[in-house]
């Protein structure tokens, strides 16, 4: 069972707590969402592209206020928490922008005679479970597409962000969405099992670890419910060939600890050949050593404490795990000073006995890998059971472009760390999940592709 509560990470003070949802709430939450369906999907995109242009204006509005509502809740560094919202505009702003030319109809060519076309026509209303790591960013990109497509949503947000969850609510509200086109629902476990049996909702997004998307996609599938799921990632970045070590040191650097190290996609495993890799680690060391975790409200600092007292257990163990199994820290590999960080901390000679050889590291710990050949490389980057991003660092871009086609990755990004923007498709393979937010295709994942013939 879900506790909503605000729980300072830094001191594991519990400073709010929520109720949960009862089940009167879902009731009425369900019936809510459904209603405000029939009418949601009569509006004509424009309309919804004006309400999505007023969420945006709120959005700029309470920008600080937001920032420092997650800052509090899971101890992100205040500048982040800001560039977090900045990019939540722009994602409102693709889809209200872009809707109409994404959800156009396709003429077909059919020799069947007749005319035929395909139009993307809404679902219905959508559940919606969100991790704590990027509170905003990651509601948005579920929610912008699917209102600008037609459907609602219900919102289960993390249990550690309560406040962010109600202040989004709130903000929906404000611009004028209709009552239960966006609902918030403090929902504990065995409240969101009924509800992903329940008939009105039709499809479920979860973004978060693997044993909840696994045991959501299995609800789901017991009820023959669309899933797209966006979980963890282990990503390789291979360190092949480099015009600048400095600068792929600065990538590296950001990659790794960009938000504590809490981000699915963050560069995790560094594999650099032989001929590199003495330079590499000296200097990502160095790089490291520069950075400190902080006070998430000092803008001074690289990143702020770890999401949870829990999160800093389980990290801490992980490095210890790999230690005890013979690998070697060059920085790091213990709590920081400040009170919830952990120190940003590179190990080498992680051997496949090691925790940290196989499962993902989430928080400022980074592992490098020595190889010998580009196709050692190739297959420790797929040595993993994850599938999300990947980057590689060659100067001959034909032949990065090869050693992209032989990664089993979702994404990857060529002599640049792995970015993102509201137009790029994102989402993985294997235990990464399966299904694509953003871009054109997080339109795509949640509409009914109705063909249309006519005589
Ligand atoms: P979880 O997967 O447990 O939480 C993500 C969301 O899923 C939360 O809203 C959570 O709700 C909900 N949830 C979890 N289990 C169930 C369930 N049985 N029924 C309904 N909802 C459920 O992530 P953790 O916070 O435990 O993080 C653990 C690990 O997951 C991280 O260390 C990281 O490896 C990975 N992760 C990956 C993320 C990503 O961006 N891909 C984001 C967050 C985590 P509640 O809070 O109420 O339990």
């Amino acid at each position: 069972m879900s506790q909503y509560a605000i729980t300072n990470p830094a001191t594991g003070i519990v400073e709010a707590r929520y109720p949960a949802a009862s089940d009167a709430d879902v009731d009425h939450a369900l019936a809510a969402t459904a209603a405000a369906y029939r009418r949601w999907r009569t509006t004509t995109l424009t309309d919804r592209a004006a309400a999505l242009n007023r969420v945006m204006d709120l959005l700029e509005e309470r920008k600080q206020s937001l920032a420092e509502t997650v800052s509090r809740e899971m101890g992100k560094r205040i500048g982040d928490a800001v560039a977090e919202l900045d990019i939540c505009i722009a994602i409102a702003g693709y889809y209200a922008d872009n809707a109409e030319q994404l959800l156009a109809d396709s003429t077909l060519d059919t020799s069947s005679g007749g005319r035929a076309f395909v139009r993307k026509t809404p679902v219905g209303p959508l559940l919606g479970v969100m991790p704590w790591n990027y509170p905003y960013y990651q509601v948005f990109r579920f929610v912008a597409p699917n209102l600008m497509a037609g459907n609602t949503v219900v919102i289960k947000h993390a249990s550690q962000c309560p406040a962010s969850a109600a202040a989004m609510a709130e903000l929906f509200a404000d611009a004028g969405l209709p009552d239960g086109a966006y609902v918030n629902l403090f929902a504990t476990h065995e409240q969101i099992e009924r509800i992903v049996a329940d008939d009105r909702i039709v499809g479920v997004s979860l973004t978060g670890s693997e044993r909840a998307g696994a045991r959501i996609a299995a609800l789901a599938g017991r009820h023959l419910k669309k899933v797209v799921l966006e979980l963890g990632g282990s990503d390789p970045y291979l360190i092949l060939d480099v015009a600048d070590m400095a600068d792929t040191v600065v990538q590296a650097t950001k990659a790794r600890l960009g938000n504590a190290g809490q981000s699915c996609n963050g560069g995790k495993r560094f594999i650099v050949l032989d001929h590199l890799y003495d330079q590499f680690v000296e200097q990502l060391t160095e790089s490291f050593a520069g950075h400190r975790a902080g006070d998430p409200f000092d803008p001074a600092c690289t990143y702020g404490p770890l999401s949870s007292a829990g999160a800093l257990d389980e990290l801490d163990e992980q490095v210890v795990d790999a230690l005890q199994a013979g690998a070697k820290a060059t920085v790091g590999a213990r709590r920081s000073q400040s009170p919830g960080g952990y120190e940003p901390t590179v190990l080498i000679d992680v051997p496949t006995s090691a925790r940290a050889y196989y499962e993902e590291l989430f928080g400022p710990v980074a592992v490098v890998h020595v190889v010998d050949s580009i196709d050692a490389a190739v297959d420790l980057a797929n040595d993993t059971p994850f599938g999300l991003g990947a980057a590689v660092f060659h100067r001959d871009e034909a032949l990065a472009l090869e050693i992209a086609d032989r990664l089993d990755a979702g994404m990857v990004f060529i002599n640049t760390r792995e970015g993102g923007g509201a137009d790029l498709p994102f989402g993985g393979t294997k235990k990464s999940g399966f299904g694509r937010e953003l871009g054109p295709a997080g339109i795509d994942e949640f509409v009914n592709k109705k063909l249309i013939h006519l005589p």
